[in-house]
C-alpha cells in the first residue's frame, strides 16, 4: 500500500499563535519560557494533525523560530562574528539577533540578508559565508524535536536541507561550491546521530535540482552523494525535490545514491512517467500530488487514475505527498467562520490536504474502471500573448513627451512619493471600528476624506511636484482592489508566513473578474479638488494583483490576469475622464512571478508585460503613466521593465544605488523613459540628511540624463509616522531645489 507524508508542515499556528508569542516575547512582555512553551505546543498539534489524519511518516524539524535556513546556519556554525557576544548566555536570543538584529538580550547589530524562497513569498535569512569558513555541527534543536515527537509516538521523518542547496542559498564567497568538503562531515555526523536515535527515513531537501544549474554544481551532487549516502548506513535519504520540473536534472537525481526521491507533480507532472521508469530497484518514489501552494481541493479521482498503475507496481515504494512544504499553505479551513459552505467545499487548507493523502492512499487501494489519463504538461500561456500583442497607446514614448511636458509643465527633477502615507493608530482603528459595524459608514468615509486633506495639506506646505491622495481608504493594496472587483473571495484566516512573525492573507481567485463600479475615481477626484497640484491616480497593476493571490487552477494564470487588466483599464480611463492625467500602476510582484527556469521567463514576460501594457493601451499622449517597483535586484529582468513602457518608473534603489545605477550604465541608451531611483530608503526610521541627498542625486544623474531624472523616496510611507515622513521629505524636495539650482 502506498505510503503518505508530507515534506513540512505550516508552523505559524492554526491561529497564528507562534506570531502572537514571537512579538510579545520581543517586546519584553513574556518571558523565553513561555515562548518555548508556545512553540512546543505548536509542534506537538502538528504533529498530532498528521498523526490523527493517518499519515505513515510524522515530519520533524520543520519548525524554526524565524526561519528554517536559519536553523541550518546556527547547526552548521555559519554565524558571522557580529553575532557571537552573548550566544553562550542566550542561544535563542543570539538567533533573533541574527534574524533580525534585535533580541530582549543583547546588543543591536545588522541582522542577516534576507530574500526570496525561490519564487514563492517566503522569505529566508541568506548564510553569510565567509573565505575562512569552518563548520561545526550543533544539531540539538533538531534531536531534541526528534525526540519529543518520538516520546509523543510518532514515527518520525526529519526534514533537514541538503548542502548544496544549503550552499547555494549563501553568500560572501566567490565559490560556495568550494566549502563543500568541509561541510560534508557534517551531515555525515548529523546522519549517525540521528540512526541513533532510531530514525528510518531522513528527507533531505534538494530544490536546487529543478534551476538552471552550472555544470560544476551538477557534478558536485554525485561526489557529495556518494559520499553522504554511503556513509547513511541504515539510514534511508529521500531526495526532495519542488517548484521545478528537474528536466536535465531528472536523471541525475535518480541517479544518486539516495533511497527515494520525491518529485513535485503539480509543477511537473509530466516528469511523473519518466520518474518511474528512472526509479531503481529498492528506490521510493514520492509523487507531490496535492498542491503545496494553493488552496484548491485536489482532483483526487483524477490521481487515483494517474497513480493506480504505479501503485499496483510499487507497493509502498509509492509516496504520495504534497507538492512541497504545506507552509505555503493556510493552516486550517476548519477556523474560516465566515467563508459560504459553497465555497468552503472547494477548498483545503494545510489540515484539510493531510485527509486529502490518506484519502488518495485509500482510493489506490480500490478499483479503478479506468486508468488511462493524460497528465497535461506544463504551464503554458494559452493565447493571452497573442491577444495583447498590439494593444499599446498609439504614440511612443518620444512622441509623448513634449505632449506630457506641455500639459504638466514640471520643473526638472520633479519631485514626487510612491503613493501610500502614514497609516496611523487613529486611521486603523476607525477602520476596525468600521468593519466592527461600530461607526456608520458615512463617518468612516469622512474620516478618510480628512485624511486625504491633510495629506494634501502637508504635501503643499512641503512643495512636492506632483500629489497622491496617500490610500488612506486601503490597507493592503491587493486585498482593497480584491474586494471592490468582484471574482475575488477574502478569507478570514488564510494566513500565510511572509517571513518571521510576518504573515500574508492572499485572497482567492475564485472565477471570473469584473469591476462592477470606478474604484478609486471618488478618492482621486476629492484629493484633485484640494490642489492645483496635478496629484496621481493609484493602482495595482494586473501583474501583482495576480501574484500576490491564490490563482485559479482551471485556467491558465494569464487569463485571470487579463481579466483583471481589463477591469483595471476602465479604472483607468474613468480615472483619466475624471480629470486625473497622472495614473501610477504599481508592479512590486512582476518579478515574484518570473519562472524559476529561465526557458520560461519569454513567455511570463509575453503575458505579463502585454497585461501591464493593455491597461494603459487606450489612454491619450498627455496622460502620463506611472509605475513602481520596490526591489534592487532586477538586472535580469530589465528588458521586461523596459517594455513596459511607463512614461514614468519608480523604483527602490536608496540600498543598493550602484548596482541599481550599473545596471542603467550597462544598457547602451540607460533607461529609455523616465525614471525615479528612489532617494532614501523608507523601511529605516532614520531621517536622510539633506546633504547625503543632494550627493546621492548627484550621483545617480551622472548615470540618469536630468531631463528624465525624477526625485522621489523608495516605496510607499505607510509604515512611517508623520514626523518621519515631514522631515524626510522636507529634505528630500530641498535636495532637489539644491541640484535644480546647480544645474
Ligand atoms: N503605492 C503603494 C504604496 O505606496 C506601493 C506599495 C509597494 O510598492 N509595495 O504603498
Ligand atoms: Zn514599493
Amino acid at each position: 500500500m502506498a505510503q503518505t507524508h508530507i515534506l513540512g508542515y505550516p508552523r505559524i499556528g492554526a491561529n497564528r499563535e507562534l506570531k502572537k508569542a514571537q512579538e510579545a516575547y520581543w517586546r519584553g512582555e513574556t518571558s523565553q519560557q513561555q515562548l518555548l512553551q508556545e512553540g512546543e505546543e505548536i509542534r506537538r498539534s502538528n504533529w498530532q494533525a498528521q498523526s490523527d489524519a493517518g499519515l505513515d511518516w510524522v515530519t520533524v524539524g520543520d519548525f524554526a523560530w524565524y526561519d528554517q535556513v536559519l536553523n541550518h546556519s546556527l547547526m552548521f556554525g555559519v554565524v558571522g562574528d557580529r553575532f557571537s557576544e552573548g550566544a553562550a548566555e542566550n542561544k535563542l536570543d543570539q538567533y533573533f539577533r541574527l534574524a533580525r538584529g534585535r533580541a530582549p538580550s543583547g546588543q543591536p547589530v545588522a541582522a542577516s540578508a534576507m530574500t526570496k524562497w525561490f519564487d514563492t513569498n517566503y522569505h529566508y535569512l541568506v548564510p553569510e559565508f565567509t573565505d575562512q569558513q569552518a563548520f561545526s555541527l550543533d544539531s540539538e534543536w533538531l534531536l531534541d524535536e526528534v525526540r519529543e515527537a518520538q516520546v509523543q509516538g510518532q514515527k518520525v521523518k526529519p526534514v533537514v536541507m541538503g548542502p548544496l542547496t544549503y550552499l547555494w542559498l549563501g553568500r560572501g564567497v566567490d565559490s560556495a561550491l568550494a566549502l563543500l568538503p568541509s561541510l560534508l562531515p557534517c551531515y555525515t555526523q548529523l546522519f549517525s546521530q540521528l540512526a541513533d536515535l532510531g530514525v528510518e527515513w531522513v528527507q533531505l531537501d534538494e530544490p536546487i535540482l529543478g534551476l538552471d544549474l552550472p555544470e560544476e554544481w551538477r557534478s558536485a551532487f554525485i561526489g557529495a552523494y556518494k559520499g553522504i549516502g554511503a556513509d547513511s548506513g541504515s539510514l534511508n535519504l529521500l531526495l526532495a525535490t519542488y517548484f521545478s520540473p528537474l528536466r536535465e536534472n531528472l536523471q541525475l537525481a535518480f541517479s544518486l545514491p539516495v533511497d527515494g526521491v520525491h518529485i513535485d507533480c503539480i509543477r511537473a507532472s509530466e516528469e511523473l512517467n519518466t520518474a518511474r521508469d528512472l526509479l531503481g530497484d529498492k528506490q521510493v518514489l514520492s509523487a507531490g500530488v496535492v498542491n503545496g501552494r494553493n488552496i484548491w481541493r485536489a482532483d483526487l479521482d483524477k490521481w487515483q487514475r494517474v497513480l493506480k498503475p504505479m501503485a499496483e507496481k510499487l507497493g509502498d515504494r509509492l509516496w504520495i505527498s504534497a507538492s512541497c512544504s504545506l507552509l505555503h499553505s493556510p493552516v486550517d479551513l476548519d477556523t474560516e467562520t465566515s467563508l459560504p459552505v459553497e465555497q468552503k467545499q472547494k477548498l483545503a487548507y494545510a489540515r484539510q490536504k493531510l485527509d486529502e493523502l490518506v484519502q488518495l492512499q485509500s482510493l489506490l487501494d480500490q478499483e479503478v474502471s479506468t486508468t488511462v489519463t493524460e497528465l497535461k504538461s506544463g504551464d503554458k500561456s494559452g493565447s493571452v500573448a497573442q491577444q495583447l500583442r498590439d494593444t499599446w497607446r498609439e504614440q511612443g514614448y518620444l512622441e509623448r513627451v513634449p505632449v506630457q511636458a506641455e500639459r504638466w509643465q514640471l520643473p526638472l527633477l520633479p519631485t514626487t512619493t510612491i503613493g501610500s502615507f502614514p497609516q496611523t493608530d487613529l486611521l486603523r482603528k476607525v477602520r476596525r471600528q468600521y468593519r466592527n459595524s461600530e461607526i456608520s459608514e458615512k463617518d468612516y468615509l469622512e474620516h478618510l476624506r480628512a485624511e486625504i486633506a491633510e495629506a494634501i495639506r502637508r504635501q503643499e506646505i512641503l512643495g512636492l511636484d506632483v500629489l497622491v491622495h496617500g490610500e488612506a481608504e486601503r490597507n493592503d493594496m491587493v486585498e482593497y482592489f480584491g474586494e471592490q472587483l468582484d471574482g475575488f473571495v477574502h478569507t478570514g484566516n488564510g494566513w500565510v508566513q511572509s517571513y518571521g512573525s510576518r504573515c500574508v492573507k492572499p485572497p482567492i481567485i475564485f472565477g471570473d473578474i469584473s469591476r462592477p463600479q470606478a474604484i478609486t475615481v471618488e478618492w482621486s477626484s476629492y484629493a484633485q479638488s484640494l490642489t492645483k497640484k496635478p496629484v496621481k491616480g493609484m493602482l495595482t497593476g494586473p501583474v501583482t494583483i495576480l501574484n500576490w493571490s491564490f490563482p485559479r487552477e482551471d485556467i491558465h494564470r494569464s487569463e485571470s490576469c487579463l481579466q483583471i487588466a481589463r477591469a483595471l483599464r476602465e479604472e483607468v480611463l474613468d480615472l483619466e475622464s475624471a480629470g486625473i492625467g497622472i495614473i501610477q500602476i504599481d508592479e512590486p510582484a512582476l518579478r515574484e512571478g518570473v519562472p524559476l527556469r529561465e526557458s520560461e521567463h519569454a513567455d511570463y514576460f509575453s503575458w505579463a508585460v502585454g497585461c501591464f501594457r493593455y491597461t494603459c493601451s487606450e489612454v491619450k499622449a498627455e496622460t502620463q503613466i506611472h509605475t513602481h517597483m520596490c526591489y534592487s535586484n532586477f538586472n535580469a529582468i530589465m528588458d521586461a521593465i523596459v517594455s513596459l513602457d511607463a512614461d514614468v518608473i519608480t523604483i527602490e534603489s536608496a540600498r543598493s544605488d550602484l548596482r541599481l545605477l550599473s545596471a542603467f550604465a550597462d544598457r547602451s541608451d540607460g533607461y529609455p523613459n523616465e525614471i525615479g531611483p528612489g532617494i532614501y530608503d523608507i523601511h529605516s526610521p532614520n531621517v536622510p540628511e539633506r546633504g547625503e541627498l543632494v550627493d546621492r542625486l548627484k550621483k545617480i544623474a551622472e548615470v540618469v540624463p536630468v531631463e528624465r531624472l525624477w526625485v522621489n523616496p523608495d516605496c510607499g510611507l505607510k509604515t512611517r509616522s508623520w514626523a518621519e515622513v515631514g522631515s524626510s521629505l522636507l529634505n528630500m524636495v530641498e535636495a532637489a531645489r539644491t541640484v535644480r539650482t546647480e544645474l
